[in-house]
């Protein structure tokens, strides 16, 4: 069996499975908040946890905050920013963002904001000049900026660095969604100097239903779940240590994987290759984009990408059509749309999602498997 859709969720990493199985076994089992032996004991376990992921990301120890996840991340700094806003009515993001992004920022639009959403090139690449003329011609009116690091279908890396030096040059909030980012590249928060990033535990090989919020200044953190003062006020709510170890295990296992980004680069180049040489009709989406090592976004125009999905399927090879942490419809997904794909090739797509430790065999695996199903579906090629 392959599992390909990495950029969906990632299987529990081998590491955290270990460290699960003894940790189950030794305990302790209490509440970290607890003064009593066992409280402190389990609340040293998951502040220890915290220190490896501040130093694994970059961040001071108390620009860490443990969370339920990227969701909750985007959420709570949506309030945090535009909660007691007044005067600034501007919000910004692009056309390739996360429906965890587009759907909060729509929801702050029935509140009084405007949401302006930048253009995206037909490589996949946020628009950064036009966001340069939108600061310069209002940036007095604009709350907040909020564009991804990496794209979760395409994999293409967005140039979120010039994003945050112009953000920081007019003071405006930079939210960043590092979700698919994290833990698939290296990341310094406090190098890349953003306000705030977000990440997912259930990408990274840790527990599902834990993340990590990182915030500059931490201070300025408004609460979305107020609860009774955990987190240093930031996230009430008893919070779930056992997960959040797992985000230090896995964290430090993803660490350790990126000597593995240039071969896994150029295999995946390679396979991409070797595909479009057998089936010239075949579009790699963002295909001379940055992309992340692990990301594959393949599609033979005419061939129903679901289809493509149950042929590799029936070969024990798991791939998804689109981003199926949202919306996974048979039609051109927003991304696509965003990037001006023809709908053809929209409908066709499938996206091979790796991890930085995946056998290079695999890439040769699934070609197999990839030219298996084009062959026989080409012949019954619907549109
Ligand atoms: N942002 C991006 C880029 C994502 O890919 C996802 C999930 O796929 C999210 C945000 C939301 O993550 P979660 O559902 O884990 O909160």
């Amino acid at each position: 069996m392959i599992y390909a859709d990495y950029n969906g969720s990632a299987p529990l990493s081998q590491d955290v499975r270990e460290y699960l199985v003894k940790r189950f076994e030794k305990g302790p089992f209490a509440n970290p908040n607890a003064i009593h032996y066992l409280g402190t004991k389990t609340l040293m376990g998951m502040e220890n946890a915290r220190a490896v992921c501040a130093k694994v990301l970059g961040a001071d120890f108390d620009q860490v905050i443990f969370n339920s996840g990227a969701t909750e991340g985007i959420s709570t700094i949506f309030h945090t920013i535009l909660s007691n806003e007044k005067n600034k009515k501007i919000i910004i993001i692009s056309g390739i963002e996360h429906s965890a992004i587009i759907n909060t920022a729509d929801y702050y639009a029935t509140r009084g904001f405007t949401v302006k959403c930048l253009p995206v090139n037909s490589n996949g690449i946020v628009d950064v000049d036009t966001l340069t003329k939108w600061l310069k011609e209002d940036s007095a009116n604009i709350a907040m900026v909020a564009v991804m690091a990496a794209n979760n279908e395409t994999g293409v890396i967005q140039p979120y660095f010039e994003i945050n030096s112009l953000c920081l040059k007019n003071n405006i909030p930079y939210l960043c969604d590092t979700t698919q980012f994290i833990g698939k590249t290296p990341f310094n928060f406090k190098e890349s100097n953003m306000h705030y990033a977000v990440c997912s535990g259930h990408k990274l090989g840790a527990l599902t239903g834990t993340g990590i919020l990182l915030v500059k200044n931490p201070e300025k953190l408004l609460p979305l779940i107020i609860g009774g003062g955990q987190e240093k006020g930031h996230r009430g709510g008893t919070q779930n240590y056992l997960g959040n170890e797992t985000l230090a295990v896995a964290l430090t296992t993803l660490e350790k994987n990126f000597v593995n980004i240039n071969t896994l680069t150029e295999k995946r180049v390679e396979f991409e290759k070797k595909i479009k040489s057998a089936f010239p009709e075949v579009v790699i989406i963002g295909e001379n984009s940055p992309r992340l090592a692990t990301t594959t976004y393949i599609s033979y125009p005419g061939i129903h990408g679901q289809a493509v999905q149950i042929e590799l399927e029936s070969q024990d090879i798991f791939v998804t059509t689109s981003s199926a942490c949202s919306d996974n419809s048979p039609v051109t997904s927003k991304v696509l749309k965003a990037m001006g794909t023809r709908d053809d090739i929209g409908r066709g797509v499938v996206r091979i999602s790796l991890c930085l430790n995946s056998p290079l065999a695999y890439y040769d695996k699934i070609a197999d498997a990839l030219t298996k199903a084009y062959t026989k579906l080409a012949k019954v090629k619907s549109y």
